[in-house]
């Protein structure tokens, strides 16, 4: 599904979804000559591109914009919900880590009391 065409009227540029690929700007004017094609997983990549397009002045009409802002959102939705699931995730094993560090203070403790010990011995 496309965001906006070429048409000559309120868009100079292609952009449209590729459901496995992500957003793609078709024969992008920014591309040498035109040939090229620029790939943008992210809804947020596609607006920063649509807004250099608009700096060029190059047509984008604006239900490009307010679509893909629209998808930003919605990623970002997303993109926080996978955030807390991994910090959770995250939390868990620190906790595992915790109860191994606790298990090994005990060493620790007698470890430290031999550098104690050891230095104390130097000095004396
Ligand atoms: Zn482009």
């Amino acid at each position: 599904m496309s965001y906006c065409r070429m048409n000559g009227e309120d868009s100079d540029i292609y952009l449209y979804n590729d459901i496995t690929n992500g957003r793609i700007c078709m024969s992008c004017p920014m591309i040498g000559d035109g040939e090229g094609h620029v790939l943008m997983p992210n809804a947020k990549d596609a607006i920063a591109h649509c807004k250099k397009h608009r700096e060029l002045g190059h047509k984008v009409p604006a239900y490009a914009f307010t679509r893909l802002r629209e998808e930003a959102k919605e990623e970002a939705i997303k993109q926080k919900k996978w955030m807390k699931e991994f910090f959770a995730m995250v939390k868990k094993n620190d906790k595992k880590k915790k109860d191994r560090m606790r298990r090994e203070k005990p060493k620790i403790d007698k470890i430290m009391k031999q550098l104690e010990k050891s230095s104390t011995n130097k000095q004396g």
